[in-house]
This record gives C-alpha cells, sequence and structure tokens, in this order.
C-alpha cells in the first residue's frame, strides 16, 4: 500500500467511524452472534496475493461488526464506563503514524516529556497533593500504565521490595526469601477482581476484609485484620483502599485508613480506577479526604475520562521504590541523557511503550477542564435521574446510588430480580448486568457511554418497569 492509497483507505475509515459512531444508537448494543460464528465467515489460511483495501473494508461490516457489542452505545449501562471520543480517537491514530517505542528518553524524547506534563496536568485536575506531581521538588511523579491491574500490580511488587530492604535494616540476619514469605496484603472484599489477582501474581496472600454497611472498609477492620497477622509472625506490606468499588462504586474511609498504613509501615495504594475522575470535580474532592497517606494512587482516564483504551494514571509518592524494584539496565538501553527525565521503562513492566500521552494530550486540551467537567456532571445527574424513576415505582427499592452508577431491585424474592435481568437481557434494547449487595441479588444501571442523554436513561427505565409489568403481572399505577 502507497502513501496515496492510505489516504483514501484512512479516509474512508474515518468515514466508518463516523457513520458507526452516529448509528450506533440504532444497533441492537450486544452482539447476536453464537460462540465461533467468525471461524465461519473467514478462510482457515492467510490470502496468498494481497487484497484491496476496499474489499477488507467491507469484510468489517460483513465480518467483525455482527460480533461487536457496542460499547459507546447509550443504550450500553453494563459494567463501569470505556471512554471514547473523536480527540482521543485522532490521538491513536496519530500515534500508530509515528509508530515509535517510547522505550528511553533518547528512543522518542516527545514520548517521555509530554507523559510528564500530562500527568502534571491530570494531577492537578484532580487536586491530588503536590508530591505527587513529577514537577513537586521531591521524588513524587506520575506515569501512564495500561490498565488498572497493571497498576495495582506494579504498585504491590515495589511495596515488596521496599518492604524487604526495610525490615533486612532491621533484622539483617533474615533472607530475602524469607521475608518474601511471611508478606501480606489487604483491601476490601468489594475490591475489583484485578486486586486478588494481583495478590496471585505478587505471590502475597491478599486479605479481602469485611466492609461496613455502606461497602466502606474502614480502619478497625484493617487494624484488626493487621494485629491477627502480626500474632501469626507475618509481615503486612501492602493495603488496596478503593475510591468507588466495582459492585457499588463505595468509597473506602481513607482518613482512617491511612493512619494505620502510616503506623504500621505499609504501602498505601489508592484504587479509583472508575471514580477518580470525578474528582476534577471540587464537589467530589471530599470523598478523597486522606489522600495524602498514599504511596500511590490510580485512576483510569480510559473509563471515565473521555480518553479510549488504554490508559490508565498512575502517581507515587516516591518513584525511587519503582525504580529500585524494576530497574534493569543494559549495554543497548544507556544514553547520555540518564537523570534529566524520568525513565519510564523503568516504572512499568513492558520495556517498550506505547504514546499514551498524546490522546490525553488532544482531550485534555479540546474538551478543557470545563468540557471534563460538564461531561462528568451530566452523566452523573442522569444517574440521579434514573434513581429518581426507580424510587418512583413502589415496587422497586434503590440499594445503593453513587456516581454514575444505581444498583436495584425488585422487592420481595431475589429471584424476581434475577428474572427480571434475564428478560431484559434477552431483549437486548439495552446491557446491563447483574450484582450484589450485600446478600441482595440486585442489577447494575451504571450511565456508560458520552452518547448517553436523558431520553436513553428514560428508555432504560421503561424497559425496567414494562418487563416488570409482565414478570408481576400487574402495572403499577
Ligand atoms: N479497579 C476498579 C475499581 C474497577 O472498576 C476496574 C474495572 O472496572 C479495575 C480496577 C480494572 O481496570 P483495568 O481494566 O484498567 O485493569
Amino acid at each position: 500500500m502507497d502513501s496515496q492509497q492510505f489516504r483514501e483507505f484512512g479516509k474512508a475509515a474515518v468515514d466508518y467511524i463516523a457513520d458507526y459512531l452516529e448509528t450506533v444508537e440504532e444497533r441492537p448494543v450486544v452482539a447476536g452472534v453464537a460462540p465461533g460464528y467468525l471461524e465461519k465467515l473467514i478462510p482457515e489460511e492467510p490470502p496468498q496475493a494481497g487484497e484491496k483495501w476496499q474489499e477488507v473494508l467491507q469484510d468489517v461490516d460483513r465480518i467483525i461488526m455482527p460480533g461487536i457489542t457496542h460499547w459507546t452505545s447509550p443504550h450500553f449501562h453494563a459494567f463501569f464506563p470505556t471512554a471514547s471520543s473523536f480527540p482521543s480517537i485522532v490521538g491513536e491514530m496519530l500515534s500508530a503514524g509515528f509508530g515509535c517505542v517510547g522505550l528511553s528518553w533518547v528512543a522518542s524524547p516527545a514520548y517521555t516529556e509530554l507523559e510528564v506534563v500530562m500527568m502534571n496536568w491530570l494531577g492537578k485536575l484532580l487536586g491530588l497533593p503536590e508530591e505527587f506531581l513529577n514537577c513537586s521538588e521531591g521524588p513524587g511523579g506520575g506515569v501512564i500504565q495500561g490498565s488498572a491491574s497493571e497498576t495495582t500490580f506494579v504498585a504491590l511488587l515495589a511495596a515488596k521490595e521496599k518492604t524487604v530492604r526495610d525490615i533486612q535494616k532491621l533484622h539483617p540476619e533474615l533472607s530475602e526469601a524469607e521475608i518474601k514469605g511471611k508478606l501480606v496484603a489487604y483491601s476490601s472484599n468489594q475490591s475489583n477482581s484485578s486486586v486478588e489477582k494481583s495478590g496471585l501474581l505478587g505471590s502475597m496472600p491478599m486479605r479481602l476484609l469485611p466492609v461496613d454497611e455502606k461497602g466502606q472498609l474502614r480502619g478497625d477492620a484493617l487494624e484488626e485484620a493487621i494485629r491477627k497477622d502480626k500474632e501469626q509472625g507475618l509481615i503486612p506490606c501492602y493495603v488496596v483502599a478503593n475510591l468507588g468499588t466495582t459492585p457499588t462504586c463505595a468509597f473506602d474511609k481513607l482518613e482512617e485508613l491511612g493512619p494505620v498504613c502510616q503506623r504500621e509501615n505499609v504501602w498505601l495504594h489508592i484504587d479509583a480506577a472508575y471514580a477518580g475522575s470525578a474528582f476534577a470535580c471540587p464537589e467530589y474532592r471530599y470523598l478523597m479526604k486522606g489522600v495524602e497517606y498514599a504511596d500511590s494512587f490510580n485512576f483510569n482516564p480510559h473509563k471515565w475520562m473521555l480518553v479510549n483504551f488504554d490508559c490508565s494514571a498512575m502517581w507515587v509518592r516516591d518513584a525511587r521504590h519503582l525504580v529500585e524494584a524494576f530497574n534493569v539496565e543494559r549495554i543497548y538501553l544507556k544514553d547520555q541523557h540518564k537523570g534529566l527525565a524520568p525513565e519510564y521503562r523503568h516504572w512499568q513492566i513492558s520495556l517498550g511503550r506505547r504514546f499514551r500521552a498524546l490522546k490525553l494530550w488532544f482531550v485534555l486540551r479540546i474538551y478543557g477542564v470545563d468540557g471534563i467537567q460538564k461531561h462528568i456532571r451530566h452523566q452523573i445527574s442522569l444517574a440521579q435521574r434514573f434513581e429518581e424513576l426507580v424510587r418512583g415505582d413502589q415496587r422497586f427499592e434503590v440499594c445503593s446510588s453513587s456516581m454514575g452508577l444505581v444498583c436495584f431491585k425488585l422487592k420481595g424474592d431475589d429471584a424476581l430480580t434475577v428474572k427480571l435481568l434475564e428478560r431484559v437481557q434477552q431483549r437486548k434494547k439495552i446491557y446491563v448486568i447483574a450484582g450484589h449487595f450485600g446478600e441482595s441479588h440486585v442489577i447494575r444501571f451504571a450511565v456508560c457511554s458520552r452518547l448517553t442523554e436523558k431520553r436513553h436513561v428514560d428508555y432504560a427505565w421503561n424497559e425496567f418497569a414494562s418487563q416488570a409489568d409482565e414478570i408481576l403481572g400487574c402495572k403499577v399505577e
């Protein structure tokens, strides 16, 4: 393909994306295909001779589109949002066009330098403590990782190495293996699956502690768990606190957890994967009170801040802990600029790095702070509207409502809610998933798509109400 053909193909692809997003709301939100559908539509071997791009693009419609679940549809209310916006899509395109791998400063100075500035912009946008920023006097800084899962794992590994060094200073007679075998981590039983997985990957037992009736992890639960482990001769190492849990978007009590971590010399990581974006609006910052105790903080602009997957923002109070844990040098990685800018490869798992800062830059500039705040506030107001509609129907109850997420159920036996969810899922008019609130089965309704408006919320509510009519055999007054 030459550059003239690329111009034509690329422009046709941009038109394809624009047409897709203009019509996405009319498509069934969940893919209607059976497992194995794609294999039947595609040859077993790659073509011997190259094909025309027009034929390939046509096959996107025929082969790929039927197997797409439309996350950008305003009828998508499952999980949490995954962001998509035009500035971000263009940022991805340009990054692919540059085709660099930012494995060191010299490998593409703009990669590192834009990331440093973007992480400062973002940190300021959220109102994070100064010490986390790259522009502060101290050793703190921010980096873009691929996912919250990676970030939780990276922080765990850094905490592990730091704890080994700290303990060996006090007990030089203990070997690294002996110490590592005793380390323990803690989080709440509402944490995302990725938190438990970080413990599995890092060979550190992750205690999933009970929460209060609001789904929040409290200081006394952590204190008690740490006390019991210390009695067994174990060494507390790592705590993951949630600001916005996956089941109900609950906020752990940082003000209580922080002092416990500080006293016990335990690394405190904050997982604000979804709800962190809300701190762009000052009225929600009270929910991160106690953030100054954190050793690391993470949120996903790729969830709720209009930046396409993947873009996970991580800040650390002291980046030296990452570098000490992950620094492996080779002659082919050396360059004479060492020390002037962060060598981000020492802050992450992989060697190669994508130019994620570019799409973030585009989003922050083209939306501006005002545009981002407007987006967050609008989505929260839509969730509040949905909550009002549920509360207005006496057959239903709202179990929790926080940010853009409402968990609700039919009153009475859980089986009714399970049946309602099954019906709604089968009809594919909207997409929602199941959740738990305490012992109850609930339906999780999240405002996800950038394209969601009031009429889509009303549409979703009508779907629930009409299906409840069918199940209960009666209409509400
Ligand atoms: N943490 C929380 C609270 C989440 O809700 C999620 C995903 O929804 C994750 C972590 C995992 O995010 P990622 O897919 O970026 O690893």
